[in-house]
């Protein structure tokens, strides 16, 4: 009997931090109105499919045992979602290699949606138009499209109505992952209950002791944006902002000593990313993020510290543009 081996198609999928993430009161559907600005980040989950009998879906590396395998895994929903799209029946294999943290607040499971349409319309030989593939990334989760997308881009709306942003030059990152996770839910919940109750972040939550801006609401990207198209890191610091971030603190309070401890060590500006718990902190070059990593992971403030930079692409298939 013949046995086919079928090579998998392997796609790269990286990680997001919100440089800014404003926050809007919530809508009648429940989702809060968002004005952000992403940037992808050399961090990244493989995403690998072969042809199988069924779907499945295996997970492997960075905290796995907290990831379900079944239809409640954001890969076998994209896998179910484009087989639906194009009227086929979801039959794959689909491993996924986590180097994201899970419940981190840098879009994980997003990505691995995304790495799975890349991958299956690539396996299935459906070459979708981008707008067929933006769309159904668009009804897998607000953060989909982006991953897709990669880059550095302004999201509004749920954060899936995307503008490409210009920018100079990279940007260097040191991120802190912490010890457990954050539920996004839990932390726009944390955001809505602290607003209501018109309740202050607190004295004394940045490295120097000054009082942080706690519930103020972010205003306008613009000087961000300005930053990034004048590719000076030492702009961008100041600018960065995280309407989460006064929830992700109340909820765990233990980050406010990371981000002091990864200023005190030389960054220009931590942030919580996204929802939280993973610290996120701005460098003045490749060397300083260096330097700054060494010296946080000698700190025990967190789990695990990695260097990372963006902007980066969205999801590919490796070895697509022969450099891989
Ligand atoms: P975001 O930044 O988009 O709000 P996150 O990075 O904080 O999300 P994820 O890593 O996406 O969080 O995981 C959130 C939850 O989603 C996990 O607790 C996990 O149970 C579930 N989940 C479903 N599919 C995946 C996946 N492929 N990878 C990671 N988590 C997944």
């Amino acid at each position: 009997m013949l046995t086919v081996v079928h090579e998998p198609v392997v796609v790269q999928v990286p990680a997001k931090v919100n440089l800014h993430l404003g926050v809007g009161d919530p809508r009648p559907d429940g989702y809060h109105e968002l004005a952000t600005v992403f940037q992808a980040l050399s961090l990244h989950d493989t995403v690998s499919v072969v042809p199988a009998h069924g779907l499945e879906v295996r997970v492997r590396g960075e905290g796995s045992r907290f990831v379900p395998t079944d239809n409640r895994n954001l890969a076998w929903r994209a896998a179910e979602a484009l087989a639906a799209h194009v009227g086929r029946e979801p039959k794959a294999r689909i491993t996924v290699d986590k180097g994201i943290p899970v419940a981190g607040g840098m879009a994980g499971g997003s990505a691995d949606a995304a790495g799975t349409l890349v991958a299956l319309d690539a396996m299935w030989g459906l070459d979708l138009p981008r707008d067929d593939l933006r769309r159904i990334a668009a009804g897998l989760g607000s953060d989909v499209p982006f991953i897709l997308l990669g880059g550095t881009a302004l999201g509004t709306g749920r954060g899936e109505d995307l503008t490409t942003v210009l920018t100079r030059n990279s940007c260097h990152w040191v991120l802190a992952f912490a010890k457990g996770g954050l539920s996004t839910p839990d932390v726009f919940a944390e955001l809505d209950r602290l607003r209501a109750k018109g309740l202050s972040d607190g004295p004394g939550d940045d490295a120097q002791g000054r009082r942080q801006p706690g519930l103020r609401r972010l205003g306008s990207a613009d000087d961000l944006l300005q930053a990034l198209a004048a590719g000076d890191a030492s702009r961008l610091g100041p600018v960065l902002g995280n309407d989460l971030q006064a929830a992700a603190l109340s909820l765990r309070p233990d980050l406010r000593r990371t981000l002091a401890a990864g200023e005190r060590a030389g960054a220009l500006r931590g942030i919580v990313s996204g929802s939280g718990p993973t610290c996120a902190f701005l460098c003045a070059d490749e060397d300083a993020a260096l330097a700054v990593s060494l010296e946080l992971a000698g700190e025990g403030v967190c789990r695990t510290v990695r260097v990372a930079s963006g902007p980066v692409p969205g999801a590919r298939v490796l070895g697509d543009d022969h450099d891989d």
